[in-house]
């Protein structure tokens, strides 16, 4: 018998449509401060399922950490996150040597900690979806659709069957195409790129040290991410490096010989010898950003509020972001008594709190982008100039290290 059919709960304090890592870890952080959640997701999440290595990895900024510790699931991660010590950013063509002038973050610079972990995508889901289902505080309803009526006194939320089921705020962590966004009929920006990603995991001979690698190449950046190593596979790194549609097209298809190759041709020999392991996965790009955050008791987060170019590897710690904004919010609503989850003046808060950070990083990931995906010899030695001279001043390679840290 699920929760629901054992009338666990139909009145909660917050709904969430959408248990992705976004809406999964704001349930599980909101109901680790007590309240009752309603979250649900069309999609099947089966607790104890353990999918096979599939080479998808996320970057957590260091404040993203604290989150996911809140929350309940940093310390259930079933394989172990891997630290970012050091990030280097360089220029280059494939199957040519990176230009001399380069700029190196070393994470002592600022700190003893890290400036991030790389985590499995696989690891967060089988954290999220374990707690989701052990946590008496969350009323899951998986595979569900549900209608959401908001008013203003309350949400009410119907499934195909009948069950109803009310809340005072509703947030929509549906991802990018929301149905929550577009009932509330809040217009969405958007940017295509005409790149498309491929994100894939390698392993190599040679240990990567804790060293993140940006590549800048004229199809667009190439980044080699740390992984913590397996029995199997001592040494991994995850790939996510962007170009051309059809040529990414054509690299799907190639066979693993033949698109390591391609992938060595990218990332130099810094790693010895390479071999790509678990799928490849590949897509189109495009930015896009929702002209509010909020509605009537409605709240957008993560994907469903914006989406974000892969080059710095943000995605998911906006959406994070928006999750530890909108659960502290919820607390102090609470400890002051005022009560009301799905009140205006949290809602205005919540957006002017995110909307112009989540708004910085996207025009920052697109200047980026734009600057380094092109060959033209002046821009190039434009670029190759302004990374060496950044790597001589001290102060601001602190304030970059600090900001890519979320501090
Ligand atoms: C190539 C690439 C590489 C990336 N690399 C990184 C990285 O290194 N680091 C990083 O931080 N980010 C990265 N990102 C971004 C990151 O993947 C996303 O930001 C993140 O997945 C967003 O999470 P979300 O929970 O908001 O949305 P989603 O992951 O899209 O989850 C949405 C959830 O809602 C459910 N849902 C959808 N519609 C409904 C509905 N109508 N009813 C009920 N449920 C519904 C879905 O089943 C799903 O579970 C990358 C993205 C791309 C494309």
């Amino acid at each position: 018998m699920t929760q629901a059919e054992s009338g666990h709960f139909s009145s909660s304090d917050v709904a969430i449509i959408g248990a992705g890592p976004v809406g999964g870890a704001l349930a599980c952080r909101l109901a680790a401060h007590g309240k009752r959640v309603l979250l649900v997701d069309h999609a099947a999440l089966p607790p104890m399922e353990h999918p096979d290595f599939d080479g998808r990895a996320y970057a957590i900024a260091a404040d993203c950490k604290k989150l996911l510790e809140e929350a309940g699931l940093w310390e259930n991660l079933p394989y172990p996150p891997c630290p970012i010590l050091d990030i280097k950013v360089t220029d280059g063509k494939p199957g040519a040597p990176p230009s001399p002038l380069q700029l190196q973050f070393d994470h002592r610079q600022v700190g003893d900690e890290p400036f991030g972990w790389i985590i499995e995508a696989r690891s967060l889901r089988i954290a999220i979806n374990r707690r989701i289902h052990a946590d008496n505080n969350i009323l899951l309803l998986a595979p569900e659709q549900v209608s959401v009526v908001r008013r203003q006194e309350s949400v009410t939320l119907r499934t195909p069957s009948g069950q109803t089921f009310a809340a005072q705020l509703v947030v929509a962590a549906d991802g990018r195409s929301s149905r929550l966004r577009e009932e509330a009929k809040i217009p969405v920006t958007r940017i295509p790129y005409r790149q498309s990603a491929v994100v894939c995991a390698i392993a190599h001979d040679k240990p990567h040290e804790g060293v993140a690698l940006e590549h800048f190449l004229p199809g667009g950046p190439f980044a080699q991410l740390p992984m913590s190593g397996t029995d199997e596979n001592p040494n991994i790194s995850a790939i996510v490096f962007t170009d051309r549609p059809d040529l990414v097209e054509r690299l799907k298809l190639l066979d693993n010989a033949r698109f390591g190759a391609e992938l060595s041709k990218r990332l130099g020999p810094h790693l010895g010898a390479i071999r790509p392991i678990g799928r490849r996965w590949t897509y189109p790009l495009s930015a896009m950003h929702a002209a509010r955050y909020t509605a009537e008791r409605l709240a957008l987060v993560g994907d469903a509020a914006h989406g974000i170019h892969p080059i710095a590897g943000q995605g998911l710690n906006l959406g994070l972001r928006d999750a530890a904004c909108l659960a502290a919010l919820i607390d102090h609503a609470q400890d002051d008594h005022a009560q009301d989850l799905g009140a205006a003046e949290l809602l205005s808060a919540y957006q002017a709190e995110r909307r112009p950070a989540n708004l910085a990083m996207l025009a920052a990931t697109d200047i980026l982008d734009r600057l380094f995906s092109t060959n033209q010899p002046l821009i190039r030695l434009a670029r190759d100039l302004g990374l060496a001279a950044v790597n001589r001043m001290p102060r601001l390679k602190r304030r970059f290290m600090l900001t890519a840290m979320g501090k």
